[in-house]
């Protein structure tokens, strides 16, 4: 039977929960051992995927379509294992789920209440969907006490309960601050929030404090002391220059070492964290640098677009050259300054976005990077700006846009009506929005000799998909004629995927999220071409 690893958090929110669950999944599968990672989310949205970036980051999308919180974006990139739609569940799910069965009749006359019922389909959750998983690592999202979190810490607690102590481990996560006026370390808080944890029935096994500096062995006794946890099981986890310095920090101050002891279990085989040491060395010491513009609505907020500033990262490591996100901010990027915003950038990307806020924009960007020879990689929206604005300046189509934009324009991109999934036929709306949108791994079909038959090395690839529009297949010759090539094609033949410029250096459209499937130890070959390009550019 497998192993349930909780993570809670306490104190401040952002410790850096998701880093922490995903080292602890790359030390324990580097050791050979099979790891399942989980996310429940306390909030009422049956998905992350109506909310907006401003509001939540980045939505995550996982191979099987589902839109996640971005931590599964984490738990990927550290362990190479594949999030599923089971690995992440939302409040406004198991209610939607139980109020579904309750109006079925289902619950048989019975009052239905959070506890057991809300509490039931969360561990429900907890142990579905596993099969020989040595260890299942779930993180509850939020901070213990929070009002939401309450019926997933009761859940959890009950579940440790019923499964046993060998097989249930608890992990808080806490915030142990300096204060630079005294000069010390206080882990008030910590104890606090342990305090907080006990009270809902949940002793700590062991407790990571985040902290700036190291904590002295005089208040790590305290936190043990104060806390219930014995001296070994209060792990420091100290700010690390480079996130892919995690993994090694974690095993330096032996979490790894402490869960597999509390199993009583020893390594199956040695840990590797050469890769993690070598891109820590990379990422550290390269010196030199390019420009590279994200030109999008929700540039500011630090999490909005995660992957692709992690794929674009990854493109840097592999090409040993420090990447520079230039964000710009659509809207306000005006015709006239242009030029002058992106004078010092070797490449310009415009990610996926929905609505029309700052798409003209975008659509001049666009315009700059095709015209200059600028590397350009337009990703879903991106790519469908892309085709717009040939349409406009080349074919000379000057309605052309996008029927998600504006209703009585030339649609060169249209509502999706129907898709093929694996032999059956599904039919896309935007009557309702949540979860309805082409989602998930699809195929596509490459051109032969074409730029992107290229990069991937193969004639047929599988990314991931969220997005409900599509570029207009009807006009291709057109498209074709004057140089802009549908270099991918869903299999049958009817979805553009991939667009590039003939006479241009590097322009790539893509109808799919590359970014999601990149990794710092395997970066994604879309975003390792595009920053050599621009590496090449910047040379000239
Ligand atoms: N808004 C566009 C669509 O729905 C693009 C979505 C995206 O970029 N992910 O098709």
């Amino acid at each position: 039977m497998a192993r349930y690893i909780f993570v809670t958090g306490g104190v401040v929110s952002s410790l850096g929960k998701g880093l922490s669950s995903a080292s602890l999944a790359y030390l324990l599968k580097s050791q050979g051992y099979k790891v399942r990672i989980r996310k429940m989310d306390p909030y009422l949205n049956v998905d992350p995927g109506t909310m907006s970036p401003f509001q939540h980051g980045e939505v995550f999308v996982t191979n099987d379509g589902a839109e996640t919180d971005l931590d599964l974006g984490h738990y990927e990139r550290f362990t190479n294992i594949s999030a599923k739609k089971s690995d992440n569940i939302t409040t406004g799910k198991i209610y939607s789920d139980i109020i579904k069965k309750e109006r079925k009749g289902k619950y048989l006359g019975k009052t239905v209440q959070v506890i057991p019922h809300v509490t039931d389909r969360i561990r429900e959750f907890i142990k579905g969907d596993i099969t020989n998983e040595d260890f299942v690592i779930c993180e509850i999202g939020g901070t213990v006490g929070d009002i939401e979190s309450l019926p997933f810490v009761e859940a959890i607690r009950q579940f440790a309960n019923e499964v046993g102590k060998n097989k249930s481990l608890f992990i808080h996560l806490t915030f142990v601050p300096f204060l630079k006026s005294s000069d010390e370390i206080k882990t008030k808080p910590t104890q606090h929030s342990v305090k907080e944890l006990r009270s809902l029935g949940i002793q700590p096994d062991i407790i990571i404090c985040r902290s700036q500096k190291s904590i002295p062995l005089d208040q790590r006794k305290k936190i043990s002391l104060f806390c219930n946890v014995s001296i070994e099981n209060v792990i420091e986890t100290v700010d690390v220059r480079t996130i892919y310095e995690a993994p090694i920090s974690f095993y330096n101050e032996k979490l790894d070492k402490q869960v597999l002891k509390y199993f009583k279990l020893k390594p199956r085989k040695k840990v590797d964290l050469s890769p993690w040491k070598k891109i820590t060395k990379t990422v550290l010491n390269t010196k030199k640098k390019l420009n590279i513009a994200i030109i999008g609505k929700y540039v500011n907020l630090k999490d909005a677009y995660k992957s692709l500033d992690e794929a674009l990262i990854h493109g840097g490591i592999s090409n040993s050259i420090k990447v520079n996100l230039v964000r710009i901010e659509s809207d306000k990027l005006k015709p006239k300054q242009i030029n002058k915003l992106l004078k010092n950038v070797s490449g310009i990307l415009i990610p996926g976005g929905f609505g029309k806020r700052g798409t003209e924009g975008k659509i001049s960007a666009i315009s700059f990077a095709r015209r200059n020879k600028i590397p350009f990689l337009g990703i879903c929206f991106g790519m469908q700006m892309a085709v717009i604005e040939f349409a406009r300046n080349t074919l000379k189509i000057k309605n052309a846009g996008s029927s998600e934009l504006d209703k009585k324009c030339y649609p060169v991109i249209g509502l999706l009506n129907e898709w093929n999934k694996d032999g059956k036929i599904l039919k896309g709306t935007n009557k309702d929005l949540g979860g309805t949108m082409r989602l998930g791994l699809y195929e596509a079909k490459l051109r032969h000799n074409s730029l992107i038959e290229k990069i991937y090395k193969s004639k047929s690839i599988l990314e991931r998909h969220r997005h409900r529009y599509e570029v207009n297949n009807s006009l291709k010759n057109k498209f074709e004629n004057k140089g802009m090539i549908f270099s991918g094609m869903s299999p049958d033949n009817k979805l553009p995927e991939i667009i590039e410029l003939k006479n241009h250096p590097w322009f790539i459209g893509v109808q799919f999220h590359p970014e999601f499937k990149s990794r710092p130890l395997t970066p994604h070959p879309l975003f390792s071409s595009f920053i050599k390009a621009a590496k090449f550019y910047n040379d000239k």
